[in-house]
């Protein structure tokens, strides 16, 4: 009888191609229909309320009950025109992925039967049983009053017959239960500090937005494979599975052309993300065999991230149509490049200015390495934070592993930008310059070019590097909301402009020159955050060992990472910046500390249920095989012969049985262990449990398991191996 692993196989390779028929020729044609946009709003409400929603994107101004019910009747008359039939409050809750619940438009009508209905209340208010997601208990599950309000920053959408309203999510006492809500906070916080530093170059700017455009890579898996392994199902990754004999030693996936079924699924998510107005610009191979990438034109951060959940949940609808899986996980196939999400992050101007990018002049020079020495410190006073978030269980695995950035932070300049940083170290002096000097200084920063070529050729190794006319936060895991890092960062480096126009501030109060005395602040700032820049390859071991004399840290372990969320210095700046209270950062650690413990949780209860139930019987099987074999030599061969043919086969039967007894030993300690770790009663504690008594079994179990993948009967093994999961498609 052929095994579930053959079935699996021959299903996937009788598999017919989908074929997708583009809506449209031109992409502007059809571009956004599936968006309650401005052109829409301004089609759909009235004069007035099509400033009120204007105004409340972009002054931030409240919208009232009366302009909401407006707003709502006409994203309605919109919505229901365009086949919806029911409306969701869609948010972004601590867990993986986005929520919602889905409500019919629909009234009991007065005369009988029912009318379509929505109302501003409805629109801009709701209140799902807040009881089921986390929240590190902010909120008591006995007083499950968490709501959702609208965020008008961000147009409303459909998909499928729903109409989809972004919103966030709060509790009952306004504490923000969601990343949405102190993402926009920290948004804000941004905006105000580096617009107030702006303003020593150029009054006229009255608002900062901070953009990201961010890379998804993905790994796309058939279905019917996916489906014959259950660790793939229920965890994401691959819990076992020896290394195929090629896999990416080659290089030669990366930006080869991409195979026909997987040409088919991304057309078809591109269609579907371009109706929803989800700029998708790129797509290639990456680096592993069936890794792919996709990414957007930047946006404002808020929007983008969205947009990336979007299409996270795009993706896995359609490729199931294609008769894909696509896996999002940091580190599906152990040996092989993981998946990240670059964010690529940077500030621009109401004025249209990029403050990344080099200017054309002295002064626009010195405003764009004023935000460039500012990011720079911000990220060494906070390389802990910035780890904590985007450190999880599976990114745990990328990290330092092939072919990504180490858990150390660093950011990488290049060399022009480096080389003017040195300058501006060693020619600003603490007294008053000399007109020669500072003459010098300018002329000198007036010559980085517009365009730093430097960087077109950058440093893939760090885990935040410049590129150019903006910051790529790397180290950011493939199945993470962006928002984590975001408002991380976006806090780190708000909070130090508020710092930097303090000192600078100080220093013009006690008659120092404003020129000069950004220049001495940023000196110092030069100085202090030095150890943090680093132009060479972050992969090497001596990296590692020359970090450490720097002074920088280098935290691999997840429970230990998350830590710095709740130093007080953290707890103090995100307070300052009124983006977290210290009990929504606690509740957010909390949550954290569980979702590891859980995820390490059910990978051992994956595994352990998997070696005994599919493994230990193969090999069991494969080893009676092999004894019946050694019999009937015994039957057939004369002693001496019999001595000579069957001695091989008899280190194997012992080989095989050795690594049984290992599986089977081990998962029994494991089991052990997480019983001692399950009735410790803080959340933190527990992680750590989990992280030093447990997690080890995994990578043991898999030793023993992934040898006898190599020497068990090729029929008899029942799963599909990386060979297949990588290359079949
Ligand atoms: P690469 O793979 O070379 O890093 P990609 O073209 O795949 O580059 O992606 C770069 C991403 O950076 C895109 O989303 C792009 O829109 C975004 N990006 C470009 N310029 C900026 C900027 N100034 N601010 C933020 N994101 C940017
Ligand atoms: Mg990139």
């Amino acid at each position: 009888m052929a095994t579930f692993r053959f079935m699996a196989l021959e299903k996937t390779l009788q598999r017919e191609p989908v074929i997708v028929k583009r809506e449209q020729n031109l992409t502007s044609d059809f571009y956004g229909i599936q968006v309650f946009d401005r052109p829409k709003m301004k089609k759909y409400l009235s004069k007035e309320a099509y400033k009120a929603v204007c105004d409340a994107v972009d002054e931030s101004t409240p919208i009232d009950r009366k302009m909401a019910d407006q707003i709502a009747q006409g994203m309605k008359s919109w919505a229901i025109e365009n086949g919806a039939t029911h409306y969701t409050h869609w948010f972004h809750p601590l867990t993986d992925g986005t929520a919602e619940k889905h409500d019919a438009f629909i009234t009991p009508a007065e005369t009988g039967g029912v009318v379509e209905s929505f109302s501003g209340s409805l629109l801009a208010q709701q209140e799902p049983d807040a009881s089921s997601f986390p929240s590190g208990g902010i909120r008591q599950t006995f007083e499950a009053r968490g709501y959702t309000a609208w965020d008008a920053s961000s147009p409303a959408f459909i998909v499928e017959n729903t109409l989809c309203i972004p919103t966030v999510f709060i509790s009952y006492t306004g504490e923000a239960l969601d990343y949405k809500t102190p993402l926009l906070r920290a948004l804000s916080a941004v905006d105000k500090a580096a617009t107030t530093v702006c303003q020593y170059f150029d009054k006229n700017v009255t608002k900062v937005t901070a953009n990201l455009g961010w890379e998804q890579e993905y790994f796309l898996i058939d279905e019917a494979l996916y489906h014959a392994r259950p660790d793939l199902m229920l965890t994401g990754r691959t819990l076992m599975g020896h290394s195929s004999a090629k896999d990416q030693q080659l290089d030669d996936h990366y930006f080869s052309s991409i195979p026909t079924r997987v040409f088919r699924f991304m057309e078809d998510l591109e269609n579907e993300a371009y109706k929803l107005g989800i700029p998708i610009k790129t797509r290639h191979n990456e680096v592993a065999p069936n890794q792919f990438e996709v990414a957007p034109i930047y946006e404002e951060a808020n929007l983008a991230n969205d947009h990336n959940q979007l299409i996270m949940d795009l993706m896995k609808k359609i490729a199931r149509r294609h008769n894909f899986q696509v896996l999002f996980h940091e580190k599906p196939f152990a040996g092989i490049n993981g998946s990240g999400k670059h964010n690529n992050w940077s500030l621009t101007t109401d004025t249209g200015v990029n403050l990344y990018s080099p200017g054309k002049n002295p002064k626009s020079n010195l405003q764009f390495l004023t935000f460039v020495i500012n990011t720079i410190k911000a990220v060494y006073d906070n390389q802990d934070l910035l780890r904590a978030s985007i450190l999880n269980a599976p990114n745990q695995h990328r990290l330092g592993a092939n072919e990504a950035p180490p858990a150390i932070m660093s950011v990488f300049l290049g060399t022009e930008v480096s080389n003017m940083l040195d300058h501006m170290e060693e020619t600003v002096v603490e007294r008053k310059m000399t007109p020669d000097e500072k003459t010098a200084l300018k002329l000198n920063i007036g010559r980085i070019p517009e365009i730093l070529l430097d960087n077109t050729d950058r440093n893939r190794t760090s885990p935040f590097a410049f590129t150019g006319n903006r910051f790529e936060f790397r180290a950011v895991g493939s199945s993470a909301n962006c928002a984590s890092a975001m408002i991380a960062l976006n806090s780190a480096v708000a909070a130090q402009l508020n710092r930097f126009s303090k000192e600078v501030d100080s220093l013009i109060e006690k008659g120092i020159k404003k020129d000069e005395a950004i220049f001495q602040v940023l000196k110092k700032l030069i100085i202090e955050s030095k150890p943090i820049r680093f132009d060479g390859n972050g992969y090497s071991d001596e990296w590692v060992v020359e970090a450490e004399k720097r002074g920088l840290t280098n935290i691999r372990s997840v429970p230990k990472a998350l830590e710095a969320y709740l130093h007080p210095r953290v707890k103090k700046m995100f307070a300052d910046l009124g983006v977290l209270t210290e009990s929504e950062i606690e509740g957010r650690v909390e949550v954290e500390y569980e979702k590891f413990t859980k995820k390490i949780q059910i990978e051992a209860r994956v595994l352990g249920d998997l070696a005994i139930n599919h493994i230990v019987p193969t090999a069991v099987q494969y080893q009676t095989m092999l004894l019946e074999n050694v019999k009937n030599m015994k039957t057939v061969f004369s002693e001496d012969e019999f001595k000579q043919l069957a001695s091989g086969r008899m280190e194997l039967i012992k080989e095989v049985g050795g690594h049984v007894s290992a599986v089977k030993a081990k998962v029994k300690e494991m089991i052990e262990a997480r019983k001692v770790a399950n009735i410790i009663e803080d959340g933190k504690e527990k992680a750590f449990a989990y992280e030093n008594t447990v997690k080890p079994y995994l990578d043991d179990i898999r030793y023993h398991i992934d040898k006898l993948e190599l020497i068990v009967d090729n029929e008899l093994w029942p799963l599909p191996k990386y060979r297949e999961l990588l290359f079949v498609r």
